[in-house]
């Protein structure tokens, strides 16, 4: 089972980011800035779908561990949550938080469940306005997160990025060898269906991948609400180059890298179905604007820059004003 020249190899691992879709960015923006307190760290297009936004939230600087983010298509059909698919976004907050978002669900009238038992954390689970699945875990080892001036939630009470991500899946096995043999995860027990791995690395967020295993279920369908893909860090290229050829040696077919101007990235589907991202941690969001103006503005890549005025007048309002965000939009 285990490639001896890799398979034991450690080097920080975890989430990097999580990428979802929504049918609605205006929202989208009201959801995760205005109630949930991330802070919209970038505002630029879908490189690969440069008409239609892609949104980061984050940490005051979108550190790995902390970023989710959204291709918004208005008026998408909702997905069908199944086997196949990151379902469950789970956020953490410290241990003594998890009453401020109950209250703060129950006053945003958000329904919501829990708290529930898991691993001997109290979880509480809600929906975002498309249906995604998201849930809060009071975590007494939450890791910090770098906070921001505008936070409309005190700093004490807020989300400290992803405590980590539930993949539905047919089939235990397959997946968890991805995890273990090329993404550096250990597993760490199980609970019903529900089988827990840890990144190696210690004090990050973003740790935790669980597999619920529940084969005959149905299969999930992509459209608003469902994931689209899970982004794991590599620390540089050399360590993504490291992974690349673990997975290679596992035989799962990966893209060659692709610059995304924030990181640089490989992509390849688990054997389960869900596409998985190797995302290295630089250069980061500041490489376009300063810290304090992050998501202020539409942020462009070099080759897209020419076309900025056509792609700004097709984007679909964000309704900023609806949601505190940074200082004044800049340029
Ligand atoms: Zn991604």
């Amino acid at each position: 089972m285990t490639n001896p020249t890799h398979g034991n190899q450690t080097h920080e691992s975890g989430i990097h980011h999580i990428t979802a879709l929504t049918s609605n960015p205006a929202k989208n923006v009201a959801f995760y800035a205005g109630l949930l307190g991330l802070r919209l760290v970038k505002r630029t297009v879908n490189f690969d779908d440069p008409g239609t936004w892609h949104l980061y939230y984050g940490d005051g600087i979108g550190s790995p561990g902390t970023i989710l983010t959204f291709f918004p298509y208005p008026g998408l059909a909702p997905g069908r949550h199944g086997i196949g698919q990151a379902v469950e976004i789970t956020f953490a907050v410290p241990q003594s938080a998890l009453s401020f978002w109950i209250d703060r669900l129950v006053t945003h009238r958000i329904d919501f469940e829990g708290p529930i038992e898991r691993f001997e954390q109290k979880v509480i689970r809600f929906r975002d306005p498309d249906g995604l699945q998201l849930e809060i875990v009071a975590d007494s080892s939450a890791p910090a997160v770098v906070p921001w001036s505008n936070m409309p939630v005190p700093p004490d009470q807020a989300i400290r990025g992803f405590h980590g991500v539930t993949l539905w899946e047919e089939n235990l096995e397959q997946t968890a060898r991805i995890l273990t043999e090329i993404l550096g995860y250990r597993a760490a027990g199980q609970e019903d269906s529900r089988f827990r791995f840890v990144a190696r690395t210690d004090h990050a967020p973003g740790r935790i991948v669980d597999i619920r295993h529940i084969p005959g279920f149905w299969t999930g369908a992509s459209g608003a609400g469902t994931v689209h893909h899970v982004a794991f860090r590599a620390a540089d290229d050399a360590v993504q180059a490291a992974v690349r050829e673990r997975a290679a040696h596992e035989g799962i077919e990966v893209t060659p890298v692709r610059d995304r101007n924030y990181f640089r990235s490989i992509y390849f589907r688990e054997p389960g179905g869900v596409l998985f991202e190797v995302a290295t941690d630089s250069p980061g969001f500041a490489i376009d604007e300063p810290v304090e103006q992050l998501g202020t503005g539409l942020k462009l890549p070099a080759w897209l820059e020419p076309r900025r005025a056509s792609i700004a007048a097709i984007l679909p309002d964000l309704g900023i004003d609806a949601a505190p965000l940074s200082e004044e939009a800049s340029g």
